[in-house]
């Protein structure tokens, strides 16, 4: 059999991220901000399993959205059960907040829940296959101040993290009392546009009109420029709620504007949605948050009625705009000072032994272990910006003892081993830390 001269070469899936290095600290600083806000609201952590029933989410987001009827991936077990990756992350924090009997313990009970999300959209800029969200949601209370809190405790991480100039874009769709007369009126409105609709809306005009308010196609979003707002179809008890949920967000001054035509594009929502969206954006994909109240939806998966509102935070996107937006983010790891350089087999096993010590003691040391030659390792030392090169040659491995070398002014001393911390810690007291490029 001939052999293949190439291995064949692999690439992560289409729409799919590495995060790679330099993308880290971003990562880093979006959960630990996140996090932190999170318990400062009074939200408990969860995490769910990344498949769950198909099921879950049809009932849950709805056949006629996009993402259920185009974007879910599925799959069926070798057991027989039809499964999807998890399209968005409402519907597991229901699931689990029904299947753990949550509803017995006080309520409201807040959830902090974030991971990878899954859709099969077309590919395009800013949109991904495989994405990550941070959800907060609220469940088992009705006062719009929780409303409120949900699109604080979000406004709150964005702004944290660094980004500037956001926008809360708000609208109520109302519930069950007010869907009737106002589906009446859109369909009254739509009736003698049928034609001019794209295919999808022809089918939403009679399964799900609201859904065509959603879409973003052209032609529909220009008829729908003077459709009936849902405000105006209100009755007393949503109106009062939205009017609640905007007295709140005025007591904190969160810059907000009325979106008539806002209505979120999954099934499950009522009364309050929103998107927070940078002022400066153009298009769909910069909307960095999204949420709204979806007071039927425990119920309609199989729960005790309870009422509910969240919101989730699209990681991708923020991180994207931090980067737009030039938010500086410090490095992970600190700069080490320190540098071990070393010549010889034994030298080579103190001095990784030694690098041990320096980490016990907090200090970072950085090295090139697998060079051999003493000025190639101070090369990297210069590169790295260390204040103290610790050079332990064949000599110095025999008297236990280490050179210890200031790169700033090339003055080295012989130190015996046994006093290296103590001795490395005094100076670096004394140095002043050099600066170099990479520091920006
Ligand atoms: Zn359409
Ligand atoms: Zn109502």
């Amino acid at each position: 059999m001939a052999r293949q001269s190439k291995a064949k070469s692999f690439q992560a899936p289409k729409g799919m991220n590495d995060v790679l290095p330099p993308a880290q600290k971003y990562w880093e600083k979006f959960f630990k901000v996140s996090k932190e806000l999170a318990l400062y609201y009074g939200f408990d952590g969860i995490d769910t399993p990344i498949l769950e029933s198909a099921e879950l989410f049809k009932k849950g987001i709805g056949l006629n959205t996009d993402v259920v009827e185009h974007e879910m991936y599925t799959l069926k077990t070798k057991g027989g059960d039809f499964l999807a990756l998890r399209p968005e992350l409402t519907a597991s924090v229901v699931r689990s907040y029904i299947e753990n009997g949550f509803a017995n313990q006080p309520q409201p009970v807040k959830i902090f829940h974030s991971g990878p999300v899954f859709r099969h959209e077309a590919a395009q800029a800013g949109r991904y296959r495989e994405f990550h969200q941070a959800d907060f949601d609220i469940i088992g209370e009705t006062d719009p101040i929780v409303d409120a809190q949900v699109i604080q405790v979000i406004y709150a991480t964005l702004t944290e993290l660094g980004l500037k100039g956001l926008t809360v874009h708000i609208n109520s769709i109302g519930d069950k009392n007010c869907w009737n007369k106002y589906r009446d009126e859109l369909k009254l409105y739509y009736r003698n546009k049928i034609n001019r609709l794209c295919k999808n809306c022809k089918k939403r005009f009679k399964e799900n009109p609201l859904r065509m308010l959603d879409c973003k196609d052209e032609g529909c979003v220009a008829i729908k420029a003077s459709a009936p707002n849902t405000v105006d179809y209100l009755d007393k008890a949503c109106h009062d709620h939205f009017k609640s949920v905007l007295e709140f967000l005025d007591e904190l001054n969160t810059p907000y504007s009325l979106d008539p035509y806002l209505v979120r594009g999954l099934d499950y929502y009522t009364r309050t949605v929103f998107e927070i969206i940078p002022e400066e954006a153009t298009g769909s994909q910069t909307t960095l948050a999204s949420g709204g109240r979806y007071d039927y939806l425990v119920a309609q998966l199989g729960g005790k009625p309870a009422p509910a509102v969240g919101g989730s935070i699209g990681v991708e996107r923020v991180i994207n705009e931090m980067r737009r937006q030039n938010v500086k983010v410090n490095a992970l790891k600190p700069r080490a000072r320190i540098f071990l350089a070393q010549l010889g087999d034994l030298a080579k096993k103190k001095s990784f032994r030694l690098f041990e010590e320096f980490r016990k003691n907090n200090i970072y040391a950085s090295e090139s272990f697998g060079r051999d030659s003493i000025k190639a390792q101070l090369r990297v030392a210069d590169r790295l910006g260390a204040d103290l090169a610790l050079i332990i040659g064949q000599k110095e491995a025999l008297d236990d003892t280490v050179i210890i070398k200031e790169m700033q002014s090339g003055v080295q001393e012989v130190v015996p081993l046994e006093k290296i911390i103590d001795e490395v810690k005094k100076r670096l007291k004394k140095i002043h830390p050099r600066t170099i490029a990479s520091d920006n």
